[in-house]
C-alpha cells in the first residue's frame, strides 16, 4: 500500500470536461496572443483586454454542461478515502476538482475564480466578473484587482510545498499534461529520483513519456475510476 500520493493534473482532464484548452498549437489562447493576455507587461498595456479574456473563461465556468467528469469524481474518492497523505497539484486554473469535491488542491498557476490585489497579494473570491469597480478591500485607496492567474514570467504558486510533497511521496500520477511545460514537466524526475512510483495517463503517449514507470493510454474519464480503485485495494504494481 502506498503512503504519500501526488497527482498532477493539467488540460487534458478539463478537456473531457468540455473546456477548451488553453494554449493550442500555433501558439494561441483562444485567438490572442500570449503576451497581450498571460504576461504582466500585457496587463500593464491593457488591464481592460486582459480581464475581459479571463471574464470569458469565467463564464464558461458557469455554463451547466461543463461540470465535473469521471476523472475528478474519481480523485475526490481517492482524496476521501486513503488514508495517507495526499496531494491534489493541478495546472488547470478552472474550479472543477473542487466541484468534484477534492480540498487537499494546490492550484499552481493560480484560479479563474478568484482575483489579488496587486499591492498586498491579498486573494479575494470572485462573485462577479472583473472590472474597474472590482477592488481590493485591504488597502487605501482600494486597489483595482488583477487576475489570480500565473503568468509568464511568474513563479508557479506552492513550488516549496509541492517540492516536499514530491521527495516524500512514493506514488506519483500525471495526468492529461504534456510533460513539456516546466516546472510540473521535472515532477516526474523528483518523483523518480526519491523512489516513488510513477504513472502517466494522456490520450497518447508524450515526449518525456519513457520517465514513467506505467502508462494508461486514453481518456482520463475513462481510466482514472478502475485506476482508483486499484490503488484503494492495494493492487497497482509495476508489473
Ligand atoms: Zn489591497
Amino acid at each position: 500500500m502506498y503512503q504519500k500520493i501526488v497527482v498532477l493534473t493539467g488540460a487534458g482532464i478539463s478537456a473531457e470536461s468540455g473546456l477548451r484548452t488553453f494554449r493550442d498549437q500555433n501558439g494561441l489562447w483562444e485567438d490572442h496572443h500570449i503576451e497581450d493576455v498571460a504576461t504582466p507587461e500585457g496587463y500593464m498595456r491593457n488591464p481592460e483586454l486582459v480581464e475581459s479574456f479571463y471574464n470569458d473563461r469565467w463564464r464558461q465556468l458557469q455554463v451547466p454542461e461543463v461540470k465535473p467528469n469521471a476523472a475528478h469524481e474519481a480523485l475526490a474518492k481517492l482524496e476521501q478515502a486513503f488514508a495517507g497523505d495526499f496531494l491534489l497539484v493541478t495546472q488547470n486554473v478552472d474550479n472543477l476538482h473542487e466541484r468534484a469535491g477534492n480540498h487537499k488542491l494546490l492550484h499552481m498557476h493560480g484560479e479563474l475564480s478568484k482575483g489579488r490585489c496587486p499591492r498586498s497579494g491579498q486573494i479575494f473570491r470572485l462573485h462577479e466578473p472583473f472590472g474597474p469597480d472590482n477592488c481590493c478591500t485591504c488597502c487605501i485607496p482600494a486597489q483595482r484587482l488583477r487576475p489570480h492567474i500565473v503568468w509568464f514570467g511568474e513563479i508557479p504558486i506552492g513550488m516549496d510545498r509541492i517540492h516536499d510533497a514530491l521527495e516524500e511521496c512514493d506514488l506519483f500520477i500525471a495526468i492529461g499534461t504534456s510533460g513539456t511545460v516546466y516546472p510540473a514537466a521535472g515532477f516526474v524526475d523528483i518523483a523518480n529520483h526519491h523512489g516513488a512510483l510513477s504513472v502517466e495517463v494522456n490520450l497518447t503517449p508524450k515526449e518525456r513519456h519513457s520517465l514513467f514507470h506505467l502508462h494508461y493510454e486514453g481518456k482520463a474519464s475513462e481510466i482514472m475510476p478502475s485506476l482508483v480503485d486499484k490503488i484503494l485495494s492495494g493492487s497497482l504494481f509495476t508489473k
